[in-house]
């Protein structure tokens, strides 16, 4: 059933409670903590320009981090107030608590259409463990709650959980920011009934963390594609050598049932069949690549560890692409990070946003896809990007999400 969304809600001069993903990166520079990207900022402008315009009086409570239930200087939250500030073009007010009575100063100060931002909610060792006193103090100020942090919402914690509970219970009102709305729209909705073809593709570290995806999605996709170093366990899995490369001997197994699922199903199930391969070595004592090379054939040498996809299956998993009408992406074809064993990668971003150009949802299910496809300028050329990590895996295989559950159905 559909969420109650922000849309819904008359806010005018109410105390609206709203938990934003503002995990933001930072690092110190000249004494200071500089934000290195503030892309979940942007994010929750829409949702906020929503509540200004309706006249809502704005608290927003985030987590920064991981201080460990102690307030850790480097991880506050302050230089965000600044950020968004610049961003939304008006004053945010600042509290260095997130509970107590400055907070409620704070909160009696705030106009219809103003901003108060708390203070990093994991300084209290509460916050995750969801204690019901520490939810109520957070809640006190709150006539309504707005979730807009889906990046948290996997999390069962005061702030995601304990919160919209208390609120709920006292009769008030408990919606989804338009961000969150937009997550489960798309990993959610879409998803659920794509049009076909259907193609999935999936990379990244390790077949441990997307096996439960695969698994769900086998009974929806046309074509998987699989790429990066969890491609290694299913060419273990297949009787190919791997080299020094990243596998799992341990999930072979779980391997091997996704392959007979995919030929049951008559699923395509797409391997690389040539790889870049490097030589893994150490300079000055140090871990790194050294030689390179394109592998044109299924088996890689002991010595060389397999980097990224070769050319072969670039072209092989592009023309899977392109006759798409749903994509789903997650996870990068190699170690993208090293520009030498990007092509891979590059090439699949390329041919997902060919595919959208010609008609295509594509869908990027979060974390290093979104980084490769912003690091080769394509972000603004996919349907949408997730910005959860661990909660669109979740989500993705399947799971409810407690910060999703908490809140009101329409
Ligand atoms: P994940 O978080 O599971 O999507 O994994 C992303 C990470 O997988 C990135 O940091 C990549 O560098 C890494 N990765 C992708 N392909 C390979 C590979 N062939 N060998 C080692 N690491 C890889």
């Amino acid at each position: 059933m559909a969420k109650l969304s922000v849309n819904d809600l008359d806010l005018q001069g109410k105390r609206v409670l709203t938990r934003v993903d503002y995990n933001v990166p930072m690092a110190e520079g000249d004494g200071a903590m500089v934000i290195n990207d503030d892309t979940r900022i942007r994010a929750t402008l829409p949702t906020l320009k929503v509540m200004i315009e309706k006249g809502a009086k704005i608290i927003l409570a985030a987590h920064l981090g991981r201080p460990k239930g102690e307030r850790v200087d480097s991880m506050s939250l302050q230089p965000v107030a600044e950020k968004l500030s610049e961003l939304i073009g008006q004053t945010v007010a600042f509290c260095d608590q997130c509970v107590g009575d400055t907070v409620t100063e704070a909160v009696a100060q705030l106009k219809e259409g103003g901003l108060l931002l708390l203070e990093n909610v994991r300084y209290h060792p509460e916050e995750e463990a969801n204690e019901t006193a520490f939810a109520e103090q957070l809640a006190a100020n709150a006539d309504i709650y707005v979730n807009d942090a889906f990046g948290a919402a996997h999390r069962a914690h005061a702030s995601t959980v304990g919160v919209p509970t208390v609120v709920t219970g006292r009769g008030g009102q408990c919606a989804a920011g338009l961000l969150m709305e937009r997550e489960l729209q798309f990993l959610g909705d879409e998803l659920e009934s794509p049009d076909n073809p259907f193609v999935v593709i999936l990379g990244g570290a390790k077949v441990s963390d997307k096996i439960k995806v695969i698994d769900r999605l086998l009974e929806k996709a046309d074509t998987i594609i699989i790429g990066g170093a969890m491609a290694y366990t299913f060419k273990l899995a297949k009787g190919f050598t791997v080299g020094k490369s990243l596998v799992e001997p341990d999930k072979i197994n779980v391997a091997q049932a996704a392959l007979d699922k995919a030929s049951e199903r008559s699923v395509q199930f797409l391997l690389p069949t040539d790889n870049l391969i490097a030589e893994p070595t150490e300079i000055d004592g140090k871990f790194a690549f050294g030689d390179y090379r394109v592998n044109d054939c299924e088996n890689i040498p002991d010595d060389m560890e397999g980097v990224d996809i070769g050319p072969k299956s670039a072209e092989a998993f592009s023309e899977a692409i392109k006759g798409a009408k749903t994509i789903l992406w997650n996870g990068p074809m190699g170690i993208f990070e090293d520009s030498r064993f990007a092509e891979g990668t590059y090439n699949v971003a390329k041919a997902v946003c060919e595919a959208t150009a010609t008609g295509a949802i594509s869908i990027i299910g979060g974390g290093d896809s979104v980084k490769a496809l912003n690091k080769a300028g394509l972000g603004d050329q996919v349907t949408f990007m997730s910005t959860g990590g661990g909660a669109s895996l979740e989500f993705l295989e399947g799971n409810e999400l407690p910060g999703v559950t908490a809140l009101n159905d329409k």
